[in-house]
């Protein structure tokens, strides 16, 4: 089969990239979208993340992303493509709202970094560009969504241009021949032996955070590589995220933290629950909680802090907590050591230094004299019914991936661009250190629309 473009992944970057090649080269654009999953498994990550946008209230990106970036990075992260993507993100929402793709912008309750101070996220979440993309592409009269395929090589021709792709699918293997490939199939949190490799013989023991994410397996870097493609971003790094043990439910996520206490086994306190907002330490705790606490944790706090305004709206879990009338009943409850738990209880009540709680803010209510201290919103864990959740890191996406420049083009080793091969999204490596929370899906959208008329132009 001969197409115009074929596309690797159906997730938020490949499909943005379809859509974006269709209304740049037209309605008659012959394209093929590769979905390794069914149609009803379809969409990656981006099916099933809530995928929160860090922006302003008039569609810019945080204003403070790119310092961001070069400041966790270390100055490793391609600021060139930073730059790139806050400049380019208006006209992602442009995009968004030519294609109809619901989303909302709302004020947060909680203190957070995004310096607008609120959050964007399509209705009722990622699901919302999966499916209304799709329908584009469904509507379009050359192209298709092959699903149940999957890219297993890219082909080239003598002078190692990439001419198509060699898929798998239910009618066997073949060749798709096309101008121009973009890869957009995510990241290799669902291959267990690069997991192994990169983050040690405990990496595939963590759950994935979403099931559709074990079909992102790495193969961007596997494709590319007998291409001579040089890699990005933090192999040994990755955004996990601490989620309720009990709840088998996409994103689980207990974001209420820093409005109780954090324990280990031994019911000892190892993480400054209210050292910043949750999006600036979720990914750090779920971090310290794989690599030091034996992927196990609990939270224990008042039931009380459930009636607090939006409070229960950030526990995504979709199991009850777990509830007592004494801490050490509690603690019995999750098989914990009950004088332990309580004694630890005792000694952060009684840190707890005066003054006003304000959620909304870092309002510096904290604790003296406790190992590690609670820096912000510090309040008694003293009145029953006390309730707990038990926690363990999820896997979200994996930093390291292909190398792609800020033209969405993907280079090698020695930084010369492969010629008609583009990329888009978690295939590519760009965090290290620290992901800015609420970015991902718009690297994905926004390099998605950028890949694709870099090759309607080259075409
Ligand atoms: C639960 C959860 C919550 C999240 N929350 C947020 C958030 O709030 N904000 C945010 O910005 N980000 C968030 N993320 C991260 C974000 O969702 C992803 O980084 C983003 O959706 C990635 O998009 P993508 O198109 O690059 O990859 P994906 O959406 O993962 O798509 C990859 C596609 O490639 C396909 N594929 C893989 N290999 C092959 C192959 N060989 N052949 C054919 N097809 C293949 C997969 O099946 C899939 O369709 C979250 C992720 C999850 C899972």
């Amino acid at each position: 089969m001969d197409y115009d473009l074929v596309v690797i992944g159906c997730g938020a970057g490949g499909l943005a990239s379809a859509v974006a090649y269709a209304e740049a080269v037209g309605p008659q654009a012959r394209i093929a979208v590769l979905e390794r999953a069914t149609k009803e498994g379809r969409g990656g990550a981006t099916r099933w993340t809530s995928s929160w946008f860090r922006i302003t209230s008039d569609r810019q990106l945080d204003p403070e992303f790119v310092q961001i970036m070069e400041r966790v990075s270390q100055g490793q992260a391609d600021l060139d493509y930073c730059r790139t993507l806050a400049a380019e993100v208006p006209a992602t929402f442009d995009f968004l709202d030519r294609h109809s793709v619901p989303w909302v912008y709302f004020e947060q309750p909680f203190a957070n970094r995004n310096s607008g101070g609120g959050l964007a996220m399509p209705v009722p979440g990622g699901v919302a560009i999966v499916d209304t993309l799709a329908a584009v592409i469904d509507d379009l009269p050359e192209a298709t969504i092959l699903y149940e395929t999957e890219a297993t090589a890219l082909a080239t021709d003598d002078d190692g241009r990439v001419t198509g792709v060699h898929v798998t699918g239910p009618d066997g293997e073949k060749v798709l021949r096309a101008k121009a490939v973009v890869i957009a199939c995510g990241g290799f949190e669902g291959a267990a032996d690069m997991l192994v490799e990169h983050l040690g013989p405990r990496g595939p023991a963590m759950p994935l955070i979403a099931p559709t994410l074990a079909n992102n397996q790495g193969d961007g870097i596997r494709l590319t590589r007998p291409l001579g493609g040089d890699v990005a971003g933090q192999f040994d790094m990755f955004h996990g995220e601490p989620v309720d043990t009990r709840s088998s439910k996409p994103d689980a996520v207990i974001y209420g933290y820093p409005f109780g206490i954090l324990v280990n086994r031994q019911c000892q306190r190892f993480f400054d629950e209210g050292q910043d907002s949750f999006d600036a330490t979720f990914e750090r705790l779920g971090y310290e909680i794989w690599a030091n606490q034996d992927q196990e944790a609990w939270f224990i706090g008042e039931k009380a802090i459930l009636d607090w305004p939006h409070v229960a709206d950030i526990m995504l879990t979709d199991q009850p907590p777990v509830e007592a009338e004494t801490i050490e009943d509690l603690a019995q409850m999750f098989s914990l050591d009950p004088k332990a738990l309580a004694a630890t209880v005792g000694d952060y009540n009684a840190a707890i230094q005066a003054g006003e709680i304000d959620r909304a803010i870092r309002d510096g209510k904290r604790t003296v004299g406790i190992d590690p201290p609670k820096s912000n919103w510090a309040t008694p864990i003293s009145q029953g019914p006390f309730i707990g959740y038990p926690l363990t890191t999820a896997i979200t996406f994996t930093f390291g991936g292909i190398r792609s420049d800020a033209r969405g083009r993907v280079l090698r080793k020695d930084a010369t661009a492969i010629p008609g091969l583009y990329a888009a999204g978690e295939v590519t490596g760009l965090y290290y250190g620290e992901y800015p929370a609420g970015t991902s899906v718009l690297r994905a959208l926004t390099f998605g629309r950028i890949a694709a008329h870099e090759a309607a132009a080259e075409r």
